[in-house]
């Protein structure tokens, strides 16, 4: 079973009561081969919601205490994406889930590169908090870009 971002699989649980569809992903939900979960959401966030990103540090600093998830209005809402976080690797264990799908960029989902934390569209290296605490406990995640590598090497 692979734990998918839910936006990624068409369920309006984005910032802006939209999604990221990729119809790869929905038709894994469809074989019952994925399951979507929505950090934010499991952390307590409203959707919609106004955009967060991770200020002052790495997603791990944001586990250690040492940095802040913040909304573009200032609100601190690090306690949601630390409790999303553990909610959903909660899940993970409870259901047998090794390996993950998540959205890309994301303060919760992204792996590699996550936006910088001055709402400019600026990207840094590093992780969401969602991905980071999945990868440190042994889950085996991926993004939807790597997807769509896969997609065109399969083509060729
Ligand atoms: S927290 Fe993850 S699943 Fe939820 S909207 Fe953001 S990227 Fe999508």
């Amino acid at each position: 079973m692979i734990l998918v971002s839910a936006c990624l699989a068409g369920i309006n649980c984005k910032y802006n009561g939209g999604n990221n569809v990729v119809p790869e992903i929905v038709e894994l939900v469809k074989q019952g081969k994925a399951i979507p979960v929505c950090p934010e959401q499991l952390g307590g966030l409203p959707t919609p919601r106004t955009p967060a990103e991770i200020k002052g540090g790495t997603a791990q600093d944001v586990l250690n205490g040492r940095a802040a998830v913040i909304m573009r209005n200032g609100k601190d809402v690090t306690s949601n994406f630390v409790k999303g976080a553990v909610e959903t690797l909660r899940f993970c264990r409870d259901v047998g889930i090794k390996q993950a799908i998540l959205k890309s960029r994301s303060p919760s989902c992204g792996k590699g590169y996550v936006y910088d934390g001055s709402f400019s569209g600026r990207l840094t290296e590093g992780n969401g908090v969602t991905a980071h605490m999945l990868m440190e406990n042994g889950i085996y995640v991926i993004t939807e870009n790597e997807i769509a590598k896969l997609r065109r090497y399969e083509g060729k």
